[in-house]
């Protein structure tokens, strides 16, 4: 594609984007299409001439579209969010323009340096612990997502326990993790990949408010030292997948301190609230934790992929993850005056994500991005008065954010029929949970799009399906 060609089907792809964009509440939310429906549209036969660009979009129009799922529809409350916008497309577009690889400083400065400089910009907005920052021993680090920042840390736990002899048969052995049982999935995966062996994964209660239990966590701790048990390492959550739950940092990292435990503290989600003086008290107890991670690419208006991750100590990451082979030796990174990436996550490579980041945070700035998140606590807290107010539903967990758990009064069948109904429609998108073993719905508002009359509208919606059912 020479650069008149590119100039010409860049600007097409620009304007449909756009486009996209102004009608994207059309579309139903979720993708209405049957299983294998898109392959078997897809033609068996690999081009062996190269094909027009307008041929190609015709198809991304024909064939791709229906079977999207429309995240940024204002009218998708499923899930968590996964928030975009128009600098953060335009900066990926321009980190994919780029082309780089930034895996070591040298490889591409700008890609390194940036990354940095975003980082401490986070931690200053979010006040987080100075000892994230990178004039501290810690820093920040982007990761592709919140999973492999859980991973990442709890290899730098498992190699701080073992003082860096965790590869050496049965040293790993007796390593124990704590979560509550309402942490997110990734860390049973994250154990599983660490090779610690999923018994030595402990699940911890909550309370009634999903929180963890911190005398079922010392408990199970003495427990397991009784036992020849060496607890290494536990996540606590900020703001837990199934209700936005806030596990009890001050005394969780005061247990940690004690029993010498690392500490990584999940906000995935909920990390970006930190943003308004009114929600920092998510950070409260943070000052103890070892590592930290939330994502930008949820609820912080910048594209999937962008986990922050933070560690105090980042020699504890860097002595983990280093492999120095003879092709990346370079005398600036020997000199240690240099970061290389590489050290700090799972792949060798990486994208120019800061980029991205970099744009929302100068296009919106922190006012913008505060004004973000206070309009969906707003209308999330409008949504939990609608469903106060029609005494055949329940709430079933605090709201402190964007997050609302309710259900109709009655069993898990009518619940379960409810959201399908909701769903099939196409005029919004909820996703669900248990809590307290009963069947729960999610409406969680994130999408910069979403105002007032859609959750309204939505409610209108939900109140009527659910005269079906009583
Ligand atoms: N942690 C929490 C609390 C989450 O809610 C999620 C996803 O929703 C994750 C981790 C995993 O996020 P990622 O997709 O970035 O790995």
């Amino acid at each position: 594609m020479n650069s008149k060609e590119f100039r010409k089907a860049g600007k097409d792809v620009i304007d449909w984007i756009a486009d996209y964009y102004e009608k994207i509440s059309e579309f139903p939310v979720m993708s209405q299409v049957k299983a294998n429906e898109i392959r078997d549209d897809l033609p068996n036969d690999i081009p062996i001439e190269g094909e027009s660009f307008e041929c190609i979009m015709k198809d991304l129009e024909d064939i791709i579209l229906p079977g999207i799922s429309h995240w940024q529809s204002p009218n998708f409350y499923g899930f968590f969010p996964a928030n975009a916008s128009g600098p953060a497309i335009l900066g990926d577009l321009l980190s994919s323009g780029f082309g780089i690889n930034g895996m070591i400083w040298s490889s591409s400065p700008s890609c390194t340096e940036l990354e940095t400089h975003m980082m401490d910009w986070l931690v200053t907005m979010l006040d987080l612990p100075k000892h994230f920052h990178s004039s501290s021993s810690g820093g920040g680090v982007i990761q592709d997502s919140a999973s492999s920042a859980t991973l990442c840390a709890l290899l730098a736990g498992r190699e701080k326990i073992t003082n860096g002899l965790s590869n050496i048969k049965g040293v790993r052995e007796n390593l124990i993790v704590y979560s509550s049982n309402q942490s997110h999935s990734s860390i049973e995966k994250a154990v599983k990949i660490a090779g610690l062996g999923i018994e030595n994964l402990r699940i911890i209660d909550v309370n009634d408010s999903f929180s963890m239990k911190i005398e079922h966590l010392e408990n199970t701790i003495k427990d397991d030292l009784k036992n020849g048990g060496i607890p290494c390492f536990l996540v606590a959550t900020s703001g837990t997948t199934s209700s936005t739950a806030f596990d009890p940092l001050v005394e969780i990292g005061e247990i940690c301190i004690k029993y010498n435990i690392w500490l990584h503290v999940d906000a995935a989600m909920a990390g970006t609230a930190a943003l308004c003086e009114e929600f920092r008290w998510i950070n409260e107890g943070l000052n103890n934790a070892d590592s930290y991670c939330f994502n930008p690419h949820k609820w912080m208006l910048t594209n999937f992929d962008c986990d922050a991750f933070f560690i105090k100590d980042r020699k504890a990451l860097t002595e983990t993850l280093s492999i120095q082979p003879e092709y990346l030796k370079n005398s600036l990174s020997e000199s240690d005056t240099v970061i290389d990436y590489k050290d700090w996550q799972i792949p060798l490579g990486r994208r120019f994500r800061s980029l991205k980041l970099w744009f929302v945070l100068r296009y919106y700035g922190i006012e913008g991005l505060k004004a973000h998140i206070r309009r969906g606590v707003k209308l999330s807290q409008l949504f939990q008065k609608l469903v106060l107010s029609d005494n055949r539903f329940e709430l079933m967990a605090p709201s402190p954010l964007n997050l609302v758990c309710f259900r109709m009064k009655g069993s898990d069948e009518i619940n379960e029929s409810l959201i399908n109904k909701l769903n099939m429609t196409g005029d919004m998108f909820l996703t669900h949970t248990r809590l307290n073993d009963k069947y729960t719905l999610r409406f969680c508002i994130g999408s910069p799009l979403t105002k007032r009359h859609h959750v309204e509208n939505s409610w209108y919606k939900i109140a009527q399906a659910a005269n079906e059912f009583v």
